[in-house]
């Protein structure tokens, strides 16, 4: 479905977008990604996951509370792929503290890696985008861009401002062929069987990714779609 498009994963080397650069591999998109850490084992897995579709992989390891970097990387798509046809913001951190004992530096960076850097590589993909009138921009918000809890000020605020973000620029992009979404996972705290959801959940994230990216999705704009449990509903 994905072949011949080009989807940039940022923070990729885990979890949520690990999972979701395998669902677009998958799907035959040519993925490139990004993190820190041990790369090697899941760069291994996303290149499994596109053998039969002959995709290609790149890797970018920009770090996204960076501007300069985000640009090195952006310019590398450009450069090695033609472009970014599927965007997916993901890249995440979180710190949890009273807000009167908040790190400044902590506060600094959850709004510039969870909120700045979808701004930085937003704004470098969408004319690209525009040029082929096709794209899709989908923002891996959190359950917490839309409701709060107690100590994680900079994270609901980076995860609300993500969901505007997306609003605004969905708006921007109404009458093309570009669509910006978000996509708010929840969070279930059970140790036991942690390993086993974490899977679960990032399957069902990579699998709405996917749809978004699909024909049938051509017109859904500007939601924040959470897949939760149900938790927002309350
Ligand atoms: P994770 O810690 O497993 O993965 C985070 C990824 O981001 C890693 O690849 C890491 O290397 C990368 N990263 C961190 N800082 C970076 C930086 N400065 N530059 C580049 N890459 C960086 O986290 P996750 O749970 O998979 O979360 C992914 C996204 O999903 C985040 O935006 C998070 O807020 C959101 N989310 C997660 C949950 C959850 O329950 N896990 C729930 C809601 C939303």
């Amino acid at each position: 479905m994905l072949q011949g498009k080009t989807a940039l994963v940022t923070g990729s080397t885990s979890g949520i977008g690990l999972g979701v650069a395998i669902g677009l591999a998958r799907e035959g998109a040519n993925v490139i990604m990004n993190g820190f850490g041990d790369t090697e084992a899941c760069r291994q897995q996303v290149a499994a996951a596109g053998l039969a579709k002959h995709i290609r992989l790149g890797f970018h390891g920009a770090d996204m509370s960076k501007p300069d970097e985000i640009r090195n990387m952006m310019d590398y798509a450009a450069k090695e792929f033609g472009g970014v046809d599927i965007l997916v913001n993901n890249a995440g951190i979180q710190h949890v503290s009273p807000v009167e004992d908040f790190p400044v530096e902590k506060w600094d960076a959850i709004i510039a890696i969870n909120l700045s850097s979808s701004f930085h590589t937003t704004r470098l993909a969408l004319p690209g985008m525009k040029q082929k009138n096709w794209g899709r921009v989908i923002n891996i918000a959190s359950a917490h861009g839309l409701v709060a809890s107690a100590h994680k000020s900079a994270y609901v605020a980076s995860k609300h401002g993500i969901v505007g973000f997306t609003k605004s620029v969905a708006l921007e992009t109404a009458t093309t062929g570009i669509t910006v979404n978000a996509i708010c996972p929840g969070w279930v705290l059970t140790p036991l069987v942690q390993k086993q959801i974490d899977d679960r959940a990032a399957r069902e994230l990579a699998d709405l990714a996917v749809f978004l990216c699909s024909k049938g999705a051509d017109n859904v704009r500007g939601v924040a779609w959470n897949v939760d449990g149900g938790w927002v509903a309350q």
